[in-house]
Order: structure tokens, then sequence, then C-alpha cells
């Protein structure tokens, strides 16, 4: 429902969502304030002043903020920082941005979380969609704020990337088709240290559903069944698995992919031969989209066309260049070891591997077995990965120390021999050593070019 915009919103936070929060807020008659208590980036800076929207940078001034009818809060902000909890105490609604944004729109949702995987899946749905001819808009956690979005185009159709610190601030909103990828350990720290908080974060992605919505999440994923045993989601439910013929739902037969949601209306696809994206953890990525694909009822054949063209983005398992015979893979984005898991379990090749970083209280252990059976060699890129050298001394060659993407890489290279894979996989964030898992990155695709 387009209602008016009656009161004062308050923003917390200038960044992408931030500031699409209050382009939508000034372009339904809002009174809009927007504060940040860190350095606001130049460009979002110049935004609001186009926008005309007041603001303020480096503070929270509380008379300012503390008579807000309702406060959008960016997800960057945890529920603990002091004015959050004033707000919440003199009971003013805080919610995110995504909240915000859907009260203005009509479009169908479809919404995908989890812990990895997220980014991926929704760059493929988005791109199956389109293809399929559909008015679709891509946005959320991806990098592309859904308020603004709303506020300037007139999609039939959005996919949202949503994180929990998105779903902690969600209340109302409903997603028409609910995707769970999966569900381990990450940004504990938000969740008081406790997995069942982070778990019930995730399942808000169901809250508000009906029985003519959709739920899709993965049948193999422990903690998945598990929430789906507590919450009940009475949505359709389309699960997918690797493991086991399931239907309706997706499954892997014979190195093809089988999704049968309705008899008869099956979608079959080679994992060898129709997806662009490769590695088990896109077979699952994959089966997520297909399904969303399938429900929405779109042509087979153009589901396997899109899912052969799909290029994905930058520093997800992205091949950058083969030299000597040796491949050079820059999977920077994998800042946890669940994901490094899956870098190393999609490796065909020996790997010299190139991980560290900061370490967010990281359990190597569940690394074990696959840098045993496919790894030759770990160069550690970081300010202090002690705790790497003590998991893995026994098992392989291990050179600590190393303080540059331009060392550590050569270093790689000359541990590598034809027919290896350096894989850049760092189960770790960047912030020791760089500024954002993409400048890392590109400092190591950098450096791969120079060799
Ligand atoms: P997110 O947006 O959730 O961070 P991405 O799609 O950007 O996820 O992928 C991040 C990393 O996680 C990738 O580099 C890949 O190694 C790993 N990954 C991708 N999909 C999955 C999945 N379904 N399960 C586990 N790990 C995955």
């Amino acid at each position: 429902s387009a209602m008016a915009g009656q009161g004062r919103v308050v923003i917390l936070g200038a960044g992408e969502s931030g500031v699409g929060a209050a382009k939508l807020a000034q372009a339904k008659g809002f009174d809009v304030f927007v504060s940040d208590f860190g350095i606001i980036a130049d460009k979002y800076k110049s935004a609001l002043e186009k926008l005309n929207v007041p603001f303020e940078s480096a503070q929270h001034t509380e008379a300012l903020i503390l008579n807000a009818t309702e406060v959008i809060k960016s997800p960057g902000i945890p529920s603990t920082a002091p004015i959050v909890k004033k707000l919440v105490a003199q009971g003013t609604p805080v919610i995110s941005e995504i909240e915000f944004a859907k009260r203005y729109t009509t479009a169908k949702t479809i919404c995908i979380t989890g812990s990895n995987g997220k980014s991926t899946t929704s760059l493929l749905t988005y791109h199956i969609l389109k293809n399929a001819g559909l008015n679709v808009g891509l946005a959320g956690n991806i990098g592309h704020s859904f308020a603004a979005q709303v506020a300037e185009e007139n999609y039939d159709y959005y996919v949202l990337e949503i994180s929990s610190f998105m779903l902690d601030d969600m209340f109302e909103f409903k997603a028409d088709i609910a995707v769970l990828l999966n569900i381990t350990p990450d940004h504990l720290d938000r969740y008081d240290y406790k997995m069942e908080n982070y778990v019930a974060s995730k399942m808000r992605i169901v809250q508000n559903q009906t029985a003519d919505d959709v739920f899709i999440y993965c049948a193999d994923d422990e903690e998945s069944i598990k929430a789906v045993a507590a919450f009940q989601p009475v949505a359709k439910t389309f699960p997918f698995s690797i493991t086991r013929k399931i239907e309706p739902g997706a499954y892997l037969e014979a190195q093809t992919i089988t999704i049968l949601l309705e008899p008869n209306k099956e979608l079959t696809m080679s994992i060898l031969s129709d997806l662009a994206l490769q590695g088990k953890h896109n077979i699952y990525n994959s089966m997520a989209s297909g399904i969303v694909a399938k429900v929405l009822e779109l042509r087979n054949e153009t589901i396997r066309e899109s899912m052969g063209n799909f290029k994905n983005i930058e520093h997800r398992l992205e091949h950058v260049a083969k030299i000597s015979g040796i491949d050079f893979i820059n999977d920077s984005k994998a800042t946890n070891v669940n994901s490094t898991w899956y870098a190393l379990e999609s490796m065909t090749a020996d790997v010299v591997l190139i991980m560290g970083g900061v370490d967010k209280g990281n359990d190597y252990n569940m690394l074990k077995d696959l840098v045993k059976s496919k790894v030759k060699a770990i160069v550690c890129l970081g300010k202090d990965n002690k705790r790497i050298h003590d998991a893995f001394e026994d098992d392989v060659e291990i050179i600590v120390n190393t303080f540059s993407a331009d060392e550590a890489t050569q270093i790689a290279f000359h541990l590598a021999k034809r027919g290896d894979a350096v894989l850049l996989s760092p189960a770790c964030a960047s912030f020791d050593l760089f500024k954002s898992y993409e400048d890392r990155g590109n400092q190591f695709k950098a450096a791969v070019r120079e060799l």
C-alpha cells in the first residue's frame, strides 16, 4: 500500500542501504534525517547532498534521532549500539531498509539467504529470470539498495539477497519465494555466540508466509533440517539434495540434476555439460535457482540456456590465468572455513593454497581431510596465522609470514608445478592487510599478471 509519509524517519548509517532508504522516504513525503557515526563515503555524501536530505557524520545527535517516528537501521550497525538500545527502550520501531521498501512495492519477492552462496545464487536466479524476459530487479546484500530501486523503478519481480543482519530487523515482510541455502556458524559475535540465535535469525526468511508461498531449502544441511523441523514453515516446501532422490524438489542422479515440482514437468540438467558454474557447492546453488525458475513456470529451454551462459562475479572461484601450465584461481570471497572447504572440494588438480588473514575464531579441523588429500603446500597471507600453521604443520609444507599478495603469489608460483592449481581461498577476513576481500582478490590478480 503506497501510503503517503507522515512523521519523521531517521536513518542510521549512510551507506548503500541508508542512502537508498533516504531516497525512498523522501519520495514518499517523510521528514528524513540521516545519521552516521563514522565517516560517510564521498559517493554517498554527494548523493545525500543532491537529494537535499539533512545528514550528520562522525556523531549521533540524540536530539535529532530520538524524536523519530520510525528508524531505519543499516545492517552493519549492531542492536547493541547505544543509540539503538535507547530507541528500542523508548519504544521507537527500528526496522531494516528491506522492511521499509517492501511497503511501497507490490512486486513479487524472491529472497535468498544462507551462510554461503547467497550472492552466487541471487545473481544466477536474476540472470535466469531476466533471460526469460521477466521485468526483474536485483537488490539487497548484493550491493544495490532495494529502497532506491523501489523509488526509481517499476519491477514486477525482485531477487533479494538477504543477510541475517537484515532479517533481524524485518517484521511484517513476507517473501513470496524464500530460499535458505545452508546454515553454518558465521557472525556469531552478533548473536551472543549462540548458534540458536543465528538460526532463528535465518528462519525469519519464512515469517509471515502462507500456504500460497514457497520455501526452498537444502535437505543435506544438518542445521537447516533441524531448523525446518523446529520452525515448521507453512509454505509449499521444495527441498534439494545431492545425496538422495527427493520429489517434489531437486536431486542429483548420474551426474544429472532433476527438478520435479509437479508430475511430468521435470527439468533435467547435466552438471558436466549444462552448467557454467562448477563445484559441488554450485550444484546446490544451481538447484536452488532452478527450483525458483520452475516455480515461476519458466521454460526448461530458457533455464538450461541461462544456466549454461551464466558468468559469476569476481572473487568467487574465478579463473585468473594459466601460467606455465598452472591455473591461478581467485576465491578471495571465501572469508570463512566453510567456503574454503567447498573451494578445495571442487579442485581436481593438486593445490598450492594461499590462505590466512584475520582469524574469526576459526576451526580449521574441518579442512584437514581435504588439505591432506589435495593440498601440497600452504602459503599464509596474513599478519598472524600461527593457528593455521599449528593446524596443518604435520600435514603439508607451510610458509608463514607473507605480508603482501605479491610475495604470497610468487612463493606459491615457485611451489607449484605444471598441472597444479594455485588457489587463493583465505578462510579469513582480509582487514589485516587489505581494504576488503575485493582489494585482496584484485591484488592477487595483479600479482598473477606480473608473473
Ligand atoms: P555469500 O554471498 O553468501 O557470501 P557467495 O556466493 O559470494 O556467498 O560465495 C562465497 C564463497 O562461498 C564462494 O567463494 C564459495 O567458495 C562458497 N560457496 C558458494 N556457494 C556455497 C554453498 N552453497 N555452500 C557452501 N559454500 C558455498
